[in-house]
């Protein structure tokens, strides 16, 4: 349920409201918009309470939230959730660039690709160390010494770096060298990785499982959110379908319908949603047309050779450049903003 009051209802007022529901027993959780001040109740609410609030002074509407999901829905919280990271605004109007290597290979590997990522404008380093693969005997990735080189790539060319992390043993590890910890789609519903990722104090990117619905999707994101972390955003990395000619099906719909549902940042993974070098341009294209607020793109220096079998959908440096080029002139047209001369990062100590 939530409790609505104006913009001008006094602070002593919202106090007395809050005050009331917790008397109760009950969490409140607060969002503050330009409009109105919307409060939300975690927790079962009594038909008593309900018409205690609905009577009390500055309540302009008290009104039942049906979905399971709470903290994630945009009832709850009517302004979009922007997540700030080193100066980088993700989910505030600028659109926000992660690309690199599916996997880290080696120091040299991630250092080359870092240096091509900041000369062409993104913001974000991506690039696993721990990868989620489908059989036991293929390249796991090359662990905790990938973090290192990762870490230290990003260092030297001024960009932020995500990478996934797949257990809750080493949410803690990931979070002491990475800016961003992704959770793949394999593991979105891994309730314990979730639960640890609420109390990991860096902002998560969830992925949407491969079979998952949005409802699925956002009461995921619950988790990590009733873990008391803020900072998540929603992936978008495309879904099963009975197409084969495409690894999996970018479900465009997805990015409006979860900007809708939730306030939490929409990112599109064109190249684990198409699986295919030559779409992930257009499709790139589409989701910020769409309305996403950045993306996640897999590029390689030499991506027939890449460790994964991820380099068919790997851009080359200058697809990467020119397709960021591209989103220099798109953005603006659908209220967006993005520069390829980036400022530097803010680093605090
Ligand atoms: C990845 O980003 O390399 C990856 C494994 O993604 P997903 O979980 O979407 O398959
Ligand atoms: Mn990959």
């Amino acid at each position: 349920m939530i409790v609505i009051t104006g913009n001008t209802t006094p602070e002593e007022q919202i106090q007395d409201i809050i005050l009331a529901i917790e008397k109760e027993g009950l969490q409140v959780h607060l969002s503050r918009g330009n409009d109105r001040t919307v409060i939300g109740l975690i927790g079962t609410v009594e038909p008593k309470l309900a018409e205690h609030l609905r009577q009390m002074k500055g309540v302009e509407n008290v009104v039942k939230i049906s979905k399971s999901y709470k903290l994630a829905s945009r009832d709850f919280h009517p302004e979009d959730t922007v997540i700030s990271i080193k100066g980088v605004n993700i989910g505030g109007g600028e659109l926000v660039v992660m690309g690199g290597p599916c996997a880290v290979e080696s120091a040299e590997q991630i250092d080359e690709i870092a240096g091509l990522v900041k000369a062409a404008g993104g913001q974000v380093l991506r690039g696993g160390a721990f990868k989620p693969r489908t059989g036991p005997y293929s390249f796991q990735g090359v662990g905790v010494e990938g973090l290192i080189m990762m870490a230290e790539a990003g260092k030297k060319h001024d960009l932020l770096t995500i990478t996934e992390v797949m257990t809750p043993e080493y949410v803690d590890i990931c979070a002491e060298y990475a800016d961003i910890l992704q959770v793949g789609t394999r593991n979105m519903q891994n309730f314990d990785l979730l639960r640890k990722l609420g109390t990991c104090g860096k902002p998560v990117l969830l992925k949407r499982g491969f079979s998952a619905t949005y409802d699925e999707l956002l009461n995921a994101a619950e988790y990590i959110l009733a873990g008391g972390n803020p900072n998540v955003m929603l992936c978008e990395r495309g879904i099963r379908t009975f197409e084969t000619y495409t690894r999996n099906t970018l479900d465009l719909t997805a990015i409006p319908v979860l900007k809708d549902l939730s306030h939490l940042p929409v990112i599109s993974d064109p190249s684990h949603g198409t699986g295919r070098r030559e779409l992930v341009e257009p499709m790139t294209k589409a989701s910020v047309a769409a309305g996403a607020d950045g993306l996640i793109i897999e590029m390689h220096t030499d991506p027939d050779n890449s460790m994964t079998g991820d380099g068919v959908q790997s851009l080359f440096p200058d697809q990467f450049a020119g397709l960021l080029q591209d989103l220099e002139k798109l953005a603006p047209i659908v209220g967006k903003t993005f520069s390829t001369k980036r400022a530097p990062l803010i680093h605090q100590n």
